[in-house]
């Protein structure tokens, strides 16, 4: 069988290379580049246990265990690494009571660290766009192909009822399976099919090149004089990703046309110089934004397409989705190619669960 990808994200990327593990003949379609969009912009945190309680949880769980697993399957060093995780708040008078962890001594005296939300066993980081991009590779190395391209729909079988192919490029590529991983572009494909709709929720991040000069603990931080949660994610390759607040900016129809907000960039930049001289403006290496794609009920779309025999869908991951990436790839996989998922219970990702967007509406913009 051979199965296309829509999209090189880091969901594109991790069901390419599940597939491919299979033997399976994939190939991702990518209109900008592997993790163009928020798949090379997030954090790339991690956590085990950070969707208790919610239908994420099984899905987080696996996720977590294998990419702890993968860097000794796959032959290339993204710097995976374990972490502790803090939370805490930036207030305008310093507090000459509190004392913080000695490995948190380089924030500056305003930062008051309030609790300890997870240790190097339940909380971890990756460079995300590494991490996709080692993906990506990996799956390449078993013989998946990359092709550059816009998908610009689906071709189907006579009756109608069956997904052989896309469109991209006013070209046909000819698939057993078909899967839908554009991030919030996949609401494109309810053109296309019977879909939910996707939305995308847009945020501004830094990332500071910080050496070694930060220490490896993710910081989620309250900072009530300007409103906003602030988090902090050092990185094993030295540089470090700071974001806070997220808007609904219109998505653009280009993945490669998302910018930042100049305004919001310039807030952001001075709230990350108050934390710490470890975040000056010389050290800055990226400005940037990205829209992470979200789903009316908050729960990702991970399965069949119905009524479009051959066509599946992975999205909708939000906050999550370098976490989920790979249980969803292996549980892709095992649907695609043995017709059920044994990894991961894909029940509560069912896109049928919500009604399909009226397609008219994606025309009339
Ligand atoms: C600021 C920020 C911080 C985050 N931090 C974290 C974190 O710490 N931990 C975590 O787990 N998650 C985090 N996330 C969430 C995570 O980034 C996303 O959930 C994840 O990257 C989504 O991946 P994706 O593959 O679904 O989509 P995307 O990364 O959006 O990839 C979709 C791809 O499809 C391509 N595409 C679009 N249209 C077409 C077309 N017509 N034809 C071909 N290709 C097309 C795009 O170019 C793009 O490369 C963060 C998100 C943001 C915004």
């Amino acid at each position: 069988m051979h199965v296309v990808i829509c999209g090189g994200g880091v969901i594109g990327a991790c069901a390419a290379y599940f597939l491919s593990r299979r033997g399976i003949d994939v190939t991702v379609v990518e209109r900008t580049e592997v993790a163009a969009a928020a798949s090379g912009k997030a954090g790339g945190f991690l956590a085990l246990d950070w969707c208790a309680g919610t239908p994420l949880d099984a899905l987080a769980r696996r996720s977590f265990e294998l990419h702890a697993a993968l860097p000794n399957e796959v032959a290339a060093d993204w710097s995976y690494r374990r972490m502790n995780a803090y939370s805490g708040v930036v207030v305008g008078e310093p507090s000459a009571h509190r004392h913080k962890p000695a490995e948190l001594v380089w924030l500056a005296d305003g930062v008051i660290i309030t609790s300890r939300l997870g240790t190097p066993e339940t909380t971890a980081i990756v460079p995300p766009r590494t991490f996709t991009t080692a993906m990506m590779t990996a799956a390449q190395a078993r013989g998946a192909k990359l092709r550059a391209g816009r998908v610009t729909g689906l071709v189907r079988s006579g009756d109608r009822a069956h997904v052989r192919g896309v469109e991209v490029d006013a070209r046909v590529i000819e698939a057993g399976a078909v899967v839908i991983a554009m991030g919030p572009w996949s609401v494109l494909a309810a053109q296309w099919m019977s879909l939910p709709p996707v939305f995308g929720l847009q945020s501004p991040s830094l990332v500071y090149n910080t050496g070694t000069d930060v220490a490896a603990d993710a910081l989620f931080l309250e900072y009530p004089d300007e409103g906003v949660s602030i988090e902090v994610f050092p990185r094993g390759d030295g540089t470090t990703h700071i974001t806070a607040f997220s808007d609904q900016a219109p998505l653009p129809l280009d993945p490669a046309a998302v910018t930042p907000d100049p305004q919001a960039i310039e807030r952001l930049q001075a709230i990350a110089e108050r934390l710490s001289p470890a975040f000056r403006p010389e050290r800055i290496l990226a400005r940037q934004s990205c829209f992470r794609p979200v789903t009316q009920d908050g729960v990702p779309f991970i399965g069949a397409v119905p009524g479009s025999k051959g066509a599946y869908i992975a999205t909708g991951h939000s906050v999550w989705g370098i976490l989920n990436a790979p249980a969803t790839g292996e549980a892709l996989a095992e649907l695609i190619a043995d017709g059920a998922a044994r990894s991961t219970d894909l029940a509560p990702f069912n896109p049928a669960r919500l009604r399909a967007l009226d397609p008219s509406l994606l025309r009339s913009g």
